[in-house]
């Protein structure tokens, strides 16, 4: 056994393999796998094998696309056969809704290339006879779904890295993780230990202990899942050709050909998680007991969708557990405050995700970047709010729900209420409709007195869209209240802080007393935040900015501070936020604080330390609503007195209370982009049109020298507005952008403009076509609805309302 490597892999299953395999490639090759017992002993050898391309977010289902892609190329560099099946499939809808589900998958397709088709009830029939037509309304037709042998793919990826010089040790358990000095790790196995610089953690269903290891406590936690296989069944022998994979989201069903029979898995509702507390380290090779009567309600409709199934028999059931994050998807990266310790867990569905975690997995630590943007995967997504027992709630929802719809506008029951601000008592009984952002309650809107706060979940305008637009128009006629502790607020301390900031963000720091917006670049001048700075004194700032994302930014705020001279916090708990907006918001905010807040004495973009309701405060003069408007951060404890404090004064200027829906249609109006949505790592400053608030040139900027080359090269794409010939349904984000009949773009989000009376919807095109206004489409629920590119905002281009 080596004593010393480059980075050690934990955990044989098809996931470490991969991250090996795709390490080994990237020219690591002083490698090691360590794995407890033989390759694939936890979840991975008793998988179904299934693989697919649809995910609801983009940039994973690009990554299955490059996973299933991948089968071949490992073959050839091992010798090893994966039995590739790739059969195309069949992804069945019974209701309108599931139909509208498969159009929106089928639509984003389109601009990931990966060639989905919707096809008729009886061209499904035709294609997959074993269906019974009567029970659905429409189908996707999906070239990229199959299935492949899970040892194969596992022996696979591991030889094909050996033969770049990895090493895989079998029936080895590291026992403890202990940091160096350096930086590396001591990893202790029962044979022994080793020094590694990096160690990944893709320990599967182990990934809770080896995270404890080095005091982690990750968002995972294994489900019971069960398929059947049935015996020999005529249709599929008659068949000529290999019977195609089948998703019934109806039955929640998913089926492929195993032999002479079918295999049928189903995510059942009452669904049994497995190790709840840890995973038991002597199970290996293992199988649970079947439980045929949970699956029960499922197989029924199955065998009722597809006959031929139930006259076939069960010829043998499988259990075996498998980890999920709460969310479903892989939870991936580097972890915060931990140097050059990786994790690779929770992946569900290890043969349509595997290749892609590894790939961009090994991309980060070899490149320092994943070189995608793996958001949807970053195990950054969750905060230290995403305890055992969330998990375990979110892991239970998400897999009853696995085959069900989620609606764009929905928000899942499970773990909920979580973090709550001082205020969301008062919110409540305003009639206020929560969602979940990073685990914290915020309002979404206002039910009206006497109606109930509930949202019709649908693909489009709910009951909550004249409320929305009551909200929204109070705003900009009057005045609106919002909770803002949704944004991520930071202080940043020290001699060094504004030198400092001014490396790590990519515009112009504020002067004393102002705010700037500031986006913030990676090493390849591509964007990773949107950022408001506020300069308070010497040696003092705030930072606010997108509150899902503070693990995120913190991750790399703490990754490049100086040893000293700079002090870094959170004030996700200590200070929170209200926003005020509205031609009225100057004399609300004149009647609680005794300062002068005029234009003169308060101007836009002013940062100033106020006493508002006695609380002490900061206050700054900015708003996303594109009003004249103010966000007041304040301790805590202080929130529920000024939230009164200005219902009470605001009672006689008509104040109205306003959500994060409100909020969406009014910066759409103003074409004000957000973060994970416009302003993502795929993009750059350029593309995403916030050139103005960057200065590349500035000494020392990171990815200040790649965004300015991509500017010179000429970036591809540009951030447009457009407002969308729409009716009963606007765009959500993710639809393709025709452009004379072709596939040119995408949405990153839409809303309907109350104030403007446009539904209104923001994506990329080709630089080229930046300019042009006329012959676009957006494809939204199966129609292409004409769309008109705007070339300024739809609401107060000149900006004049914020600075009045
Ligand atoms: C019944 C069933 C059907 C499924 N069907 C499909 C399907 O059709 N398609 C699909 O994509 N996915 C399917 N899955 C899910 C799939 O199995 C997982 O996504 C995949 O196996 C995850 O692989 P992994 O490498 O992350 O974890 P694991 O397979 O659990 O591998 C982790 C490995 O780490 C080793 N290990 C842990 N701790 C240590 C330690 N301290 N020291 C050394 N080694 C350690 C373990 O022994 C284990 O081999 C199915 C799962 C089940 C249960």
């Amino acid at each position: 056994m080596k004593t010393h490597a480059r980075a050690v892999v934990i955990g044989g299953g098809v996931v470490g393999a991969s991250v090996l395999y795709h390490l080994a490639k990237a020219g690591w090759t002083d490698i090691v796998l360590v794995e407890r017992n033989e390759l694939t002993s936890g979840s991975t050898w008793h998988a179904a094998g299934g693989m697919h391309t649809l995910n609801g977010d983009p940039n994973v289902a690009k990554l299955q696309e490059y996973t299933i892609n991948l089968y071949r190329e490992i073959e050839e560099a091992s010798g090893q056969s994966c039995s590739i099946h790739i059969t195309a499939g069949v992804d069945l809808a019974g209701t309108k809704e599931r139909l509208d589900f498969l159009k929106l998958a089928c639509a984003r397709a389109r601009y990931l290339g990966l060639g989905m088709e919707m096809i008729s009830v009886d061209e499904a029939a035709r294609i997959f006879p074993l269906m019974d037509r009567k029970h659905f309304v429409g189908a996707l037709y999906n070239p990229l779904e199959g299935h492949v042998d899970p040892a194969g793919v596992t022996q696979a990826y591991t030889k094909a890295a050996r033969n770049k010089g990895a090493e895989v040790y079998r029936f080895t358990r590291v026992t403890a993780l202990e940091p160096r000095a350096d930086g590396g790790w001591d990893v202790i196995t029962d044979k022994g230990s080793i020094v590694a610089e990096h160690v990944v953690n893709a320990a599967g269903l182990w990934a809770r202990e080896v995270g404890q290891m080095v005091g982690l406590e990750l968002p995972v936690l294994a489900m019971e899942h069960q398929y059947i296989v049935t015996g020999d069944m005529p249709e599929v022998i008659a068949s000529e050709k290999e019977v195609l994979h089948c998703i019934d989201f109806e039955g929640e069903i998913y089926m492929r050909q195993e032999g002479r029979g079918m295999l049928i898995g189903t995510y059942e509702k009452k669904g049994v998680p497995w190790a709840e507390k840890s995973t038991p380290w002597n199970f290996s090779h293992e199988l649970l007991p079947p439980d045929l009567e949970r699956i029960a309600p499922s197989l029924e409709v199955g065998f009722r969708h597809f006959p031929a199934l139930e006259r076939a028999g069960i010829k043998r059931i499988v259990n075996g557990p498998f980890t999920f994050a709460p969310d479903g998807n892989p939870v991936m990266g580097p972890i915060r405050g931990l140097r050059n310790y990786w994790v690779a867990v929770g992946v569900m569905a290890g043969f349509s995700q595997g290749g892609g975690v590894g790939l961009a997995l090994s991309n980060w630590m070899v490149h320092g970047d994943p070189g995608f943007d793996v958001w949807a995967m970053d195990v950054a997504r969750f905060g230290d709010w995403a305890t055992p027992a969330y998990t375990n709630a979110k892991v239970r929802e998400n897999y009853s729900r696995r085959f069900r719809i989620r609606f764009p506008n929905e928000e899942l029951p499970a773990a909920r209420a979580l973090r709550m601000t001082p205020i969301y008592d008062r919110l409540k009984a305003k009639g206020a409709v929560f969602g979940a952002a990073y685990g914290l309650e915020h309002a979404l809107w206002f039910a009206p007195p006497g109606t109930a706060p509930v949202e019709d979940v649908t693909y489009r305008r709910s009951n909550a869209h004249q409320p929305v637009g009551a909200e929204c128009r109070g705003v900009r006629n009057g005045v609106g209240i919002l909770d803002s502790s949704t944004f991520s607020r930071y202080e940043v301390t020290g001699p060094g802080a504004a030198v400092w900031l001014d490396r790590m963000l990519a515009g112009r720091l504020p002067a004393e007393g102002r705010l700037a917006l500031n986006p913030m670049l990676n090493d390849k001048g591509r964007l990773i935040g949107d950022f408001t700075v506020a300069y308070e004194g010497p040696g003092h700032f705030f930072v606010f900015g997108s509150g899902i994302a503070e693990q995120y930014h913190l991750r790399w705020f703490e990754s490049h501070l100086p040893a000293s001279g700079v002090a870094l916090r959170s004030l996700r708990t200590g200070m929170l936020g209200l926003a005020i907006a509205g031609p009225k918001a100057r004399e609300l905010l004149s009647r609680v604080c005794r300062d002068d807040v005029s234009d003169a004495a308060f101007p836009f973009l002013a940062f100033r330390a106020l006493e508002v309701a006695m609380v002490p405060a900061r206050v700054g003069r900015i708003s996303f609503t594109g009003e004249l408007g103010y966000e007041i951060w304040m301790p805590a404890d202080g929130q529920l007195r000024v939230y009164e404090a200005l219902v009470e004064a605001g009672a006689d200027l008509g104040l109205v209370h306003f959500g994060a829906r409100a909020l969406q249609s009014l910066r759409l109006e103003k074409s004000f982009g957000t973060w994970a949505r416009e302003f993502r790592p795929n993009y750059t400053p350029t593309e995403a049109g916030v050139d103005r608030f960057v200065d590349l040139g500035k000494p020392g900027l990171i990815g200040g020298a790649a965004a300015q080359k991509a500017r010179t090269d000429g970036s591809p794409r540009r951030l447009v507005t457009f407002v969308v010939d729409a009716h009963e349904a606007d765009a959500i984000g993710d639809e393709p952008v025709w452009h004379d009949g072709k596939v040119v773009g995408w949405i990153t989000s839409g809303g309907y403009g109350h104030c403007v009376g446009k539904s209104i919807a923001m994506g990329y095109v080709p630089a080229a076509l930046a300019g042009a206004s006329a012959g676009f489409e957006i494809e939204m629920l199966g129609e292409r609805r004409g769309a008109e590119r705007v070339a300024q905002p739809l609401y107060d281009p000149a900006g004049k309302r914020m600075r009045s």
